[in-house]
């Protein structure tokens, strides 16, 4: 994707100074990944019924007046302990402890993951190992992050399932379905103004598609009236180089998505 100049111009009025030569902004994070490694796994792979995601794009989501409810300190934590104590699944059984969710409770941005990882496992982080830090690379080319930011490049990250499943497989469809309303009330928290769905279980969840993400990605659909982006897991890319540039034209989608939202 090419930046128009008046997006180029809103980009550095928001601060955002993007990294790179202007035109392909992918090597933002292509130069920063590590080669394929022992813990890279497969992508989603189950399905739920097939439900048709709308393409919305061009009539993005204006709530730049609207107030944001993220709701006290104590809603979040009634939320945590639920997701910490819910037998809803079977993926409570192999848990060493749920993963909830973390960043701000009032980010533009909610990135959306399939299932923690082993290292979200032990640590009750969302993304702490490998695939995090290419994720974090990402957050960057676009001027976000999941330290302390200010307005606007401020991100919620958490999982379609907040519980690890056994030996790193994908989240099977009851898995995400049980899991779902946690997310949904995650969502209705936090208001983003978009949320990126990182690979093909992420969007099954928000959208109840069962197409795989090279036919999801490069458009805007919707969860719950907010704007969805869906795109490559970072640990996709981590074994398919290539499709790095695609996951660079879906977050300048996002955005994109963010600034028209935003009344630009
Ligand atoms: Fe409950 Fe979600 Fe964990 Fe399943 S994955 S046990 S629904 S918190």
């Amino acid at each position: 994707m090419r930046w128009t100049e008046r997006q180029l111009a809103m980009l550095e009025a928001m601060g955002i100074r993007l990294w790179g030569p202007a035109g392909d902004r992918s090597t933002a994070f292509a130069e920063k990944t590590s080669p394929r490694g022992p813990d890279d796994g497969p992508e989603a792979a189950s399905a739920v019924a097939a439900a048709p995601a709308s393409d919305v794009r061009g009539s993005p989501t204006r709530r730049a007046a609207e107030p944001r409810m993220a709701g006290a300190p104590g809603v979040w934590r009634v939320l945590a302990d639920e997701a910490a104590g819910c037998t809803a699944c079977a993926l409570c059984a192999g848990r060493t402890r749920s993963v909830f969710g973390t960043g701000h409770p009032q980010a533009d941005w909610l990135i959306l993951g399939d299932a923690p990882e082993a290292d979200d496992d032990r640590s009750g982080e969302p993304f702490a190992g490998r695939t995090g830090r290419l994720l974090d690379n990402m957050l960057g080319a676009v001027g976000l992050s999941r330290a302390e930011a200010p307005a606007g490049r401020r991100v919620y990250l958490t999982q379609a399932v907040k519980c690890h499943p056994p030996n790193g497989r994908a989240p099977e469809a009851a898995e995400l379905a049980a899991c779902e309303p946690f997310l949904r009330r995650q969502v209705a928290l936090v208001q983003p103004r978009v949320i990126v769905a990182l690979g093909r279980a992420a969007a099954q969840a928000l959208l109840g598609s069962a197409e795989p993400i090279g036919r999801l990605r490069g458009r805007v659909h919707r969860y719950a009236g907010v704007p969805v982006v869906a795109t490559h897991h970072p640990l996709f890319l981590l074994r398919h180089a290539q499709a790095k540039a695609e996951a660079w034209d879906d977050l300048c989608l996002a955005v994109e998505t963010v600034m028209d939202s935003s009344g630009g």
